[in-house]
């Protein structure tokens, strides 16, 4: 009966772990930080700076660049599974993107690298 003592591995326990990820840009960089978008039973959208308010959560960079994408491409309601952002949400949520300023310095640097580098690479898939 030793065959019952063999299967005693430590397995590591494989749990799904919610990767962050921006729902812009598709990150979980964890060098850029992220700000939690948290929707209630409401259906209301806000944002979370504790990270810790309860509902369904959806991350973006603390980018302005990344919140427009989101914005333009209803990546906040598609996170949300929302048929639209109620509008005190949606101005609210831009102004909390125009409080995010582009650091000018990183600006220049981009500028005058690549801008789409990051991008492309992974975005190429598809037809
Ligand atoms: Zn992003």
């Amino acid at each position: 009966m030793a065959q019952a003592g063999k299967k005693q591995q430590s397995a590591p326990p494989v749990k799904h772990v919610p990767q962050r990820t921006c729902i812009a840009c598709r990150r979980g960089d964890a060098k850029r930080e992220l700000v939690r978008l948290v929707r209630d039973s409401a259906g209301r959208v806000s944002v979370d700076p504790g990270g810790k308010a309860r509902g369904r959560g959806a991350y973006v960079c603390r980018d302005a660049a990344c919140w427009d994408v989101a914005f333009k491409r209803h990546a906040i309601e598609r996170a949300f599974k929302l048929e639209q952002l109620h509008p005190e949400d949606r101005a609210a949520l831009l102004a909390y993107r125009s409080s995010l300023e582009p650091e000018p310095s990183l600006a220049e640097a981009t500028r005058s690298a690549e801008p789409r580098s990051a991008a492309d690479r992974t975005d190429t898939g598809g037809s």
